[in-house]
């Protein structure tokens, strides 16, 4: 079945990569034109582009010729990582011949008719784009925008609080990575032993943009939101991931608990719809009180979730908390294709239905006396971690088989049995069942896979399911983990 056929502007920088790698076997799009500057063009894109996101530049763009950032390339849509000097008229170009523009420029973010867009937050405003092509006289073509990176990951976790508890102001200070800055970005002399008080129009980005984000659509126009946010922003010598510490004024007084309980809870129509991009938690919280940190935190969700820590009181606006997330992934290149993703999901972009619903990733189906065993094994062990095998026969799930935890160290880590593991392997087998899922318990920490977890998984093609005991509420969370790379993939758990 074809894929929409999809083209990158700017592919050679820094997002423009992460574009090239994330549309890498994409169930939906598929790169048919890349396109950068003069510099570029002519040449293959292995020889134009200083690849620097991943291991491995993906087979299929290594020989493609770089194209002139001009409306004619073989392609449908076009993600444009475009710099803010050239992108504005080069990106209505290409809507006005037609093509679909994802952008992650900042030209066209306040035009009052185009939307801009997070899909967990205002999908609403793609009402705007019939009145795009109508007042600009485009037939077929139209823009969306992206937000700033540090806005997209502010906004993720003012909405919640916006939605719950009424939001009145905003103070935040950005410490944000190199590689917002592009390639090959701040001079080393610049930023090592220091951090650098300024980037030029990052702060007034942040104090607006959300407010056109956080605003409602009446039918034809956005009204903004009456919130008002001010913004200090920082460059900090981490390669990937803005951290913010945020302070919020919120219209009523909700406890510290049912602050982190919106955050944890919080989902949106990428989630109801199974978009492939999109989180299963669009909001990460963690409760150790170090975290989050860029290192270890910004690849959660693969980049896609903006991870929120350290929720406390604060003296003078009320609320005040940590906020982190990947800023040419969610923050970026992830952002723009979530978006076009949404277009598809809600008929903006065609694609062939049935390509739709067979690639969209799909939940787990857990039922319901499943998950009350894995939940009741979890209690009887704790504080150590339990383990036990899911069998299975045609995607349904047949039989829970506890199994012994092996493990030196019971209380960190798990290991099946081997005697027991042999035992149920072979029961399974007589029924001519196969291996489901393995599942093992947190007691204490969040339903994550661990390093350990990663580096320890044998079955590609079986769920891993954890159950963490961490918070109030058990939380029972599913993974697929490649064992060559050990890519962790979560699917939705749908208890029935
Ligand atoms: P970058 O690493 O500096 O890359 C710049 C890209 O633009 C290169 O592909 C370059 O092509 C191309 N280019 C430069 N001048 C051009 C021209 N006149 N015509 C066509 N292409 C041209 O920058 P970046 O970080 O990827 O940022 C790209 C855009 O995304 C900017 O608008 C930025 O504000 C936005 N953005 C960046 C981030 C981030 O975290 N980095 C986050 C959100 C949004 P050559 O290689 O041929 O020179």
């Amino acid at each position: 079945m074809p894929k929409i056929r999809t083209g990158i502007l700017a592919a050679t920088g820094a997002v423009g990569q992460r574009f090239v790698q994330l549309l890498e076997n994409h169930p939906w799009f598929e790169i048919t034109a890349v396109a950068a500057s003069d510099n570029s063009v002519g040449k293959r894109y292995k020889d134009a582009a200083r690849w620097f996101v991943s291991p491995d530049m993906p087979e299929a763009v290594r020989d493609m010729i770089v194209l002139p950032c001009e409306p004619g390339m073989d392609c449908d849509l076009v993600f444009s990582a475009l710099p803010s000097d050239v992108a504005g008229p080069i990106e209505e170009a290409f809507a006005a011949a037609g093509h679909v523009v994802s952008s992650n420029a900042n030209n066209h973010r306040w035009d009052p008719d185009v939307p801009l867009l997070i899909p967990e937050v205002n999908p609403t405003h793609l009402g705007l784009i019939p009145q795009q092509r109508l007042r600009r006289g485009w037939e077929k073509g139209y823009i969306i925008t992206n937000g700033n990176c540090s806005t997209i990951h502010l906004v993720l976790v003012l909405k919640p609080l916006q939605d719950a508890f009424g939001l009145k102001k905003v103070l935040v200070t950005t410490m944000q990575a190199l590689s917002g800055a592009g390639y090959p970005g701040v001079p080393s002399l610049d930023i090592t032993d220091n951090i650098i008080p300024f980037i030029g129009g990052e702060e007034k980005k942040l104090e607006t943009e959300p407010l056109k984000m956080l605003g409602h659509f009446d039918g034809e126009k956005v009204i903004n939101a009456d919130i008002v946010i001010s913004a200090h922003c920082n460059r900090v010598g981490t390669r990937d991931g803005h951290l913010e510490a945020v302070s919020v004024e919120l219209v009523e007084q909700p406890t510290i608990e049912e602050v982190i309980q919106v955050f944890r809870e919080f989902k949106g129509e990428p989630q109801a719809l199974n978009l492939p991009s999109a989180p299963v938690y669009p909001i990460v919280v963690r409760d150790e009180p170090d975290r989050p940190q860029p290192r270890f935190d910004r690849d959660a969700e693969r980049g896609m979730a903006s991870v929120v820590g350290r929720v406390r009181k604060d003296p003078i606006l009320g609320y005040k908390f940590l906020v982190l997330g990947h800023n040419t992934l969610r923050g970026a290149a992830g952002s723009a294709i979530l978006n076009a993703e949404l277009l598809v999901a809600k008929g903006y972009l065609s694609l062939d239905p049935d390509l739709v619903k067979a690639q969209t990733r799909t939940a787990l189906h857990l039922p319901a006396h499943i998950a009350q065993e894995i939940v009741a094994h979890a209690r009887e062990g704790a504080p150590q971690e339990i383990c036990g095998i899911l069998a299975g026969h045609n995607g349904t799930i047949t039989r829970l088989y506890r199994a012994r935890n092996a493990a030196e160290n019971p209380i960190v880590t798990y290991n099946l049995d081997p005697h027991d593991q042999l035992r149920i392997l072979q029961d399974i087998d007589a029924h001519g069942w196969d291996i489901f899922g393995i599942y093992h318990s947190h007691p204490a920490s969040p339903a994550h896979p661990s390093p350990t977890d990663v580096a320890q998984a044998y079955y590609n093609d079986s769920y891993y399911l954890i159950v963490s005991l961490a918070q109030k509420e058990p939380v029972i969370r599913a993974f697929k983990i490649n064992t060559n790379g050990g890519q962790v993939t979560e699917y939705p758990v749908v208890v029935e």
